[in-house]
């Protein structure tokens, strides 16, 4: 029996995915062949590649100016190849610092080059967002940085500024989880394992003249303007993830695309905080208006209590709902491949124990 898998990430996938992948294990097309076992180089591949591109930008509506990059390292990779690539002649970039994901491309960045914090809101521990008049940029930096989904800690920008200064975005925790208007963003990245796939794919979106600021000891298999131009076949790239994310990218079409997955994404979060802000027993400690509609952390105001709340929630296969440890409590991730019978459960389960325990 398959469960109710509220993780982080790696994440829950449709169902229909793994059963489409499954049932092409072995044999793919009739090629004789799993797709594991294919060369990246040949006309079986290619295909399930181009597919995969070109779904994913009618799917995200990417602009033609903008080159579609997949790539390896993971979300924490780009921490560096993003001031790597996009330094140029200049040596500063600015970060946004909304929680525990952006302070760690921040620290990483500082490998590389001075890093100036535009706005911050750990002294709020992480429970709001800046406001855009808040965010204080230095003279020329070569970037803003800025974490729109926070996965550990809740938050969630809906809107993001048009700035004269390229925006670098890290989408990883709600990338197809909605449409977003990729105009105001310079790039965009995402590692696979949360919202569309499996770990082993990382996703770059990178507007094409934001190529050419590469510095020199820019690794080759990590500079965007190679794996550009190479149409992401420099090396060989992550085949089987890439194809389970085509997989995904089909099947969030079948969806009915962004704005339909928009609708039930914001009833299964509805749903969910308004449980938690129905009782007094249930707590979210995040600013209404930044909440994720994608994670979702909660505390029991008795937190003596959690480890009896997640044992009763394991034992009804409601799985993976630890908070992260930095954080504590609770955390459910309701990702596109969540469906709201999961929530529902969920919900259910937390006025049940509610009821218990009063
Ligand atoms: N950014 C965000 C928002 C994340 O949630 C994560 C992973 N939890 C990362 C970056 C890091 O990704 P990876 O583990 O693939 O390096």
């Amino acid at each position: 029996m398959r469960a109710f898998n509220f993780s982080a990430g790696p994440a829950a996938l449709p169902i229909e995915v793994l059963q489409q992948a499954a049932s092409e294990m072995l044999d793919w097309h009739g090629t004789g062949m799993s797709v594991m076992e294919m060369s990246h180089r040949g006309r079986e591949y290619q295909s399930i590649h181009e597919a995969a591109l070109a779904d994913l930008r009618e799917l995200l509506a990417v602009p033609d100016n903008y080159k579609i990059l997949f790539m390896q390292g993971g979300g924490q990779g780009q921490n560096a190849f993003i001031p790597l690539n996009l330094l140029g002649t200049r040596t500063e970039a600015d970060y946004v610092v909304t929680g525990v994901w952006s302070q760690k491309s921040q620290q990483e960045a500082q490998r590389y080059c001075r890093t100036h914090i535009a706005a911050t809101t750990e002294q709020r521990g992480f429970t709001s967002l800046p406001a855009f008049s808040e965010w204080q940029l230095s003279d020329n930096p070569a970037y803003v940085h800025v974490c729109s989904n926070e996965t550990i800690n809740g938050v969630e920008f809906f809107d993001l500024p048009q700035l004269d200064v390229p925006l670098v975005v890290d989408a990883s925790s709600h990338l197809l989880s909605r449409p977003v208007d990729l105009t105001k963003y310079g790039v965009l990245y995402a590692c696979a394992q949360k919202n569309f796939g499996i770990a082993g794919l990382t996703l770059a979106i990178v507007r094409e003249d934001l190529l050419e600021h590469a510095l020199p000891i820019c690794p080759s298999v990590f500079t965007w303007k190679t794996i550009a131009q190479n149409n992401s076949i420099y090396h060989t790239p992550p085949t089987y993830a890439i194809y389970l994310a085509g997989l995904v990218f089909k099947w969030l079409k079948q969806q009915g695309g962004l704005t339909a997955l928009e609708v039930r994404n914001l009833e299964k979060a509805n749903l969910l905080y308004d449980t938690i802000d129905a009782s007094d027993f249930y707590i979210n400690h995040v600013e209404t208006s930044a909440r994720s509609r994608m994670n979702v952390p909660f505390h029991l105001v008795d937190e003596a209590r959690t480890e009896d709340f997640l044992r009763g929630a394991r034992e009804r296969n409601l799985l993976q709902l630890k908070g992260h440890s930095s954080v504590g409590g609770m955390r459910a991730s309701l990702y596109n491949a969540v469906p709201l019978v999961a929530v529902q459960a969920l919900v259910d389960y937390m006025q049940e124990f509610e009821r218990a325990r009063v």
